[in-house]
């Protein structure tokens, strides 16, 4: 039983060895091809090999290649770098993005109608409502900022205190627009107060500014504007100039410093600088017509002179946002407050007299010459420490008279304004002497 599987085992040997030692007799014959070894699942360990003779295929016919296998053997060539050419691939991509962008910018340039300027006087501006403040029931502020920022690449030199200037709002509905003065202020608004700061020229970049404004019981357009609620738009246009302060050779190499929120923090007027005695000024005001003083009193580059404000109005309340300011003015020596609040009315005793100059023939006169360094000025430190030191002080009668207020009050101090120009002189300015060119009805 045990001899059987033996002889089986020896008989596979010897049948693999003789097949393993013609495999190294043909493999000794280089031109021998070697056949695929495919193991059998039943296969011997090693597997067969057929042998191939060299005289086999000699009587197959010849037939040429249709295209024959060159072989050269010259010096192989460097290869030849081939272009890259992936980018191809993506040209579509880049010639529609690129086609696209042109697209966009062509059709942005068209129709971008983002104002540029920060006022026109050729189109309507938008600027937002920033805030409100009710000061009674017949008066409000309302703080704007410019909707857009185009206009902070250009220099904007609006706030100036040697013009007064106004804007036009637009009411769309009724097609109509009414002018308004605006203030170089903002209001804030804390926990548990609200005030009004002055603007300086750090914060003009933010490019807001302030109306006061009287509701008319019959009022179209300040009774609209006061119902717009903040974050609404309102449309603008202007700067339009309603009165230009008469230059003279101060105004050529300097300008009084800026009003601040704090009296303390004011520059003092650098006096030796000052070719002439700055001339007064006598303003007439009546309700919201206090604005345009406001506005160039607190403006850069402030009125010169010594300002009489006779302020005209039917109750303290109406005045509260600006009653801090005031008095920081009078303070600083730069105004004074002449009140007439209800039936205290203003009449002609108060009229100052007139101190007749003629700014043209001053300022051709005086405009190459040079500070009287005769009178030296003491250097102050501050405005409010020069203030004290002048205060004092008398001071001339007032070379220039505005009137700003309902058409009655304009005509009893100076007679009528019609709607365009000024007018003739009348009232009680002509009667104290005063004289066309130094009078202005606004
Ligand atoms: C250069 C300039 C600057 C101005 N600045 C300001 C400003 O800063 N703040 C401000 O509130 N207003 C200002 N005004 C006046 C303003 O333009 C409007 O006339 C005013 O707001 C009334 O417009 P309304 O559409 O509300 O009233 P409207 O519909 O024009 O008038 C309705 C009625 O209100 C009465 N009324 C209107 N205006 C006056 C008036 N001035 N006095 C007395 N009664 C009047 C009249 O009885 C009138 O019949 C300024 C005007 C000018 C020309």
């Amino acid at each position: 039983m045990n001899e059987a599987p033996k002889t089986m085992i020896k008989a596979n040997l010897r049948h693999s060895f003789r097949n393993f030692s013609n495999f190294n007799r043909l493999n000794q014959n280089k031109s021998l091809v070697i056949p695929e070894v495919k193991p059998k699942a039943t296969a011997n360990t090693f597997p067969e090999i057929k042998e191939i003779r060299l005289t086999d295929g000699l009587n197959e016919q010849y037939s040429p290649k249709h295209k024959p296998d060159r072989i050269s053997y010259e010096f192989p060539q460097e290869p030849k770098h081939k272009p890259n050419l992936r980018w191809r691939k993506y040209f579509p991509i880049f010639a529609l993005v690129g086609g696209a962008s042109w697209a966009a910018y062509t059709i942005n340039y068209f129709i971008d109608d983002i104002p540029s300027e920060y006022l026109s006087l050729d189109k309507f501006i938008p600027f937002v409502i920033t805030n409100k403040l009710d000061v009674d029931q017949d008066h409000y502020l309302i703080e704007l900022t410019p909707k857009y920022n185009k206009w902070k690449k250009s220099d904007n030199q609006i706030w100036n205190g040697n013009k007064l200037w106004s804007v036009e709002i637009k009411q769309p509905q009724i097609m109509v627009v009414r002018k308004y003065t605006p203030l170089p202020l903002e209001i804030h608004k804390d926990q548990n107060e609200i005030f009004i700061r002055v603007q300086n020229e750090d914060n003009y970049r933010e490019g807001k500014l302030v109306l006061y404004i009287k509701k008319y019981q019959q009022g179209e357009v300040a009774r609209w504007i006061s119902r717009k609620p903040i974050g609404e738009d309102l449309e603008l246009r202007g700067p339009f100039i309603e009165y230009q302060i008469p230059q003279t050779v101060n105004n050529k190499d300097y300008e009084r410093p800026i009003f601040e929120n704090l009296p303390s923090e004011v520059r003092p007027d650098d006096l030796n600088k000052l070719k002439i005695t700055p001339d007064n000024l006598a303003f007439f005001a009546a309700g919201t017509g206090i604005t345009p003083i406001l506005q160039s009193l607190l403006s850069k580059n402030p009125y010169f002179g010594f300002t009489t404000i006779y302020y005209s109005r039917r109750t303290t309340s109406e005045s509260k946002p600006f009653d801090r300011l005031l008095y920081f003015l009078e303070k600083l020596d730069r105004i004074k407050l002449v009140n007439f609040i209800g039936d205290d009315k203003l009449s002609i005793e108060a009229i100052p007299d007139f101190n007749p100059i003629d700014y043209k023939v001053k300022t051709e006169k005086l405009y190459d010459q040079k500070p009287d360094d005769s009178i030296k000025y003491p250097v102050f430190k501050t405005a409010l420490e020069q203030a004290v030191a002048f205060r004092e002080k008398a001071k001339d009668s007032p070379s220039l008279s505005i009137v700003c207020g309902p058409d009655a009050y304009i005509s009893q101090i100076a007679g009528y304004k019609p709607y365009n120009g000024q007018g003739k002189l009348s009232g009680w300015l002509k009667a104290n002497e005063w004289d066309e060119n130094h009078v202005h009805k606004l």
